[in-house]
């Protein structure tokens, strides 16, 4: 687990997050600079850095997408929609190098994205 990753850091709790859901291989926590009314990162408690670095048939991939589902329907999302956006490297804008679904919901939302 690297010691210098923000979000290994948001686990070890050395960095407070607002949880919103907790499991054995899950951790889902609010975006601190929120893009819509919900906005929800979803996160594998290990470490990896991106989609590029998972392993074929990795449990915790869809452990995420559940999570979202869940997260989706508690927050009255489900049915109106959401945005389960995985950016990865430079040209998607990811800031933070370890693999986190963005969930985003609650507004109507523009296509293509910026
Ligand atoms: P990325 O651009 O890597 O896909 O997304 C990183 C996300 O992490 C951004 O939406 C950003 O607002 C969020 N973020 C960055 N630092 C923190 C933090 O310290 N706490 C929380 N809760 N979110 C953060
Ligand atoms: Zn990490």
């Amino acid at each position: 687990m690297p010691d210098n990753c923000l979000f290994c850091r948001i686990l070890k709790k050395e960095i407070p997050s607002k949880a919103v859901y907790e499991d054995d291989s899950v951790y889902a926590f609010e975006d601190i600079n929120p893009q819509a009314p919900v906005h929800v990162l979803i996160i594998p408690k290990k470490h990896i850095a991106t989609l590029n670095d998972i392993k074929q048939n990795d449990p915790v991939l869809a452990a995420i997408f559940e999570v979202a589902k869940k997260i989706a329907k508690d927050r009255g999302v489900a049915d109106s929609g959401y945005r389960a956006v995985f950016n990865v490297n430079r040209d998607a804008g990811m800031a933070v190098a370890h693999l986190h679904l963005h969930l985003l919901g609650g507004r109507a939302m523009t296509w293509p994205p910026g």
